[in-house]
């Protein structure tokens, strides 16, 4: 009998690693793989599943709205678009200067930030630091500072700078020909690094200086997860644009490109467009999604189950952990020698989910409804997991 592993082979495209478990359904933070054993999901589709899985009002929201009005194409609005459009707005405190546009992916949001970046009066240099992360596609692979992704694809788009994450970097290459800065406000792909202290201030004022747009790229720091609904709001800057998408719709496709004050003017009728984006079916999920966060205070939650987490990986006085980054519930075990991959390994052994983001580092992303239950789940399994490495 052929095996799900050899059909994988035999039919998906080699672009990436083939997958050690195959997974059949989900409940809250729980995944269960065709041998029926099941897994406590601290990974959450990479910070997708910001309610988990299978959720009831996720659930419920995209059946009625698949059985009333999937898809209609941009030539039409509908009530679930304009719906979230507004929220992006009131959520983000982009306010009535905000605009909002739909795509189906983080690359399409970074894709439309690029456009976005070619109407700055007309500039077309963009800055972006060593080591983020913005996407596959050959623009937002352009801006990706990770030499592995980028070798076999050049030449990418021309223009683009990468620099150090130093405020020093930042000062040496903000000009007035300087169309946009793109950030993460953490890197989450290069195991979730935080900016310097001061960084994102340091930036606002140096763009603004030079009519640099800043663009924040928060698809994997937003929607909650770093305790504040975007990541920027930690450091009570106002960007200029960002970039949204994995933890909007719980899972469902889409991405966003929200631009607050003059940005928002910078598109024009026709200059920008996507079949998909933005159709009923993903924005109802969004805003299912968007509103249970709201409504069962799961921001807070991401703050007070990272404090917890961090008090557990603390505890757990391992010599192999050397520190803990990140915000809310986005974590990064810094471990102190390369084995993040047996560390992600054995843990996949013992039933539970983590990342192992770079040789060294462990990435935490549990969905935002996480508990004690699974906090304390958690704690066993991750040190058991550790001792099996080390
Ligand atoms: C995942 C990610 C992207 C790309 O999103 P896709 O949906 O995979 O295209 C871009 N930037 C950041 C920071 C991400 O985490």
């Amino acid at each position: 009998m052929t095996t799900w592993n050899d059909r994988f082979a035999q039919a998906m495209m080699g672009s990436a690693p083939p997958p050690s478990r195959q997974l059949v359904r989900g409940e809250g933070c729980y995944v269960w793989d065709s041998e029926g054993t099941r897994y406590l999901d601290f990974l959450a589709g990479i910070a997708v599943n910001a309610l988990g899985h299978a959720h009831p009002v996720l659930v419920e929201a995209v059946s009625r709205q698949v059985a009333t009005l999937a898809h209609v194409s941009n030539y039409f609005a509908t009530p679930s678009q304009i719906e979230l459009a507004e929220r992006l707005r009131r959520i983000s405190g982009a306010g009535e200067a905000g605009r909002v546009f739909f795509g189906n992916s983080g690359a399409e949001a970074i894709e439309a930030a690029i456009k976005l970046a070619r109407l700055n009066k007309g500039r077309t240099r963009i800055v972006a630091l060593h080591n983020a992360f913005h996407g596959r596609t050959m623009g937002s692979l352009s801006l990706t500072g990770k030499p592995a992704l980028r070798e076999a694809f050049e030449p990418l788009l021309p223009g683009v700078e990468h620099i150090d994450s130093t405020i020093a970097a930042l000062e040496a290459a903000i000009d007035d020909t300087v169309a946009a800065l793109v950030v993460e406000p953490i890197k989450g792909e290069a195991g979730v690094v935080e900016l310097p202290e001061g960084y994102l201030q340091a930036a606002r004022e140096l763009t603004a200086q030079h009519g640099v747009l800043l663009i924040l790229d928060e698809i994997q720091t937003g929607v909650g997860r770093t305790g504040e609904w975007f990541s920027f709001m930690r450091s009570g800057i106002q960007p200029d644009a960002i970039a949204v998408a994995k933890g909007i719709a719980g899972g469902v496709p889409i991405g966003a490109l929200v631009t607050f004050g003059w940005a928002s003017e910078l598109f024009q009728r026709g200059q920008h467009g996507s079949t998909f984006g933005g159709n009923p079916l993903a924005t109802a999920a969004a805003n299912a999604v968007l509103g249970e966060i709201e409504r069962a205070g799961l921001i807070q939650n991401a703050v007070v189950r990272g404090q917890q987490l961090r008090s557990a990986l603390a505890a757990m006085n391992s010599p192999l952990i050397a520190e803990v980054r990140g915000a809310g519930l986005l974590l990064g075990v810094g471990l102190s020698a390369p084995v993040a991959q047996r560390v992600s390994d054995a843990a996949l052994e013992l039933g539970l989910i983590v990342n192992a983001a770079n040789d060294t580092s462990i990435r935490l992303a549990p969905p935002l409804i996480v508990g004690d239950d699974e906090i304390a789940e958690f704690t066993t399994l991750f040190s058991k997991a550790l001792e099996g490495a080390a």
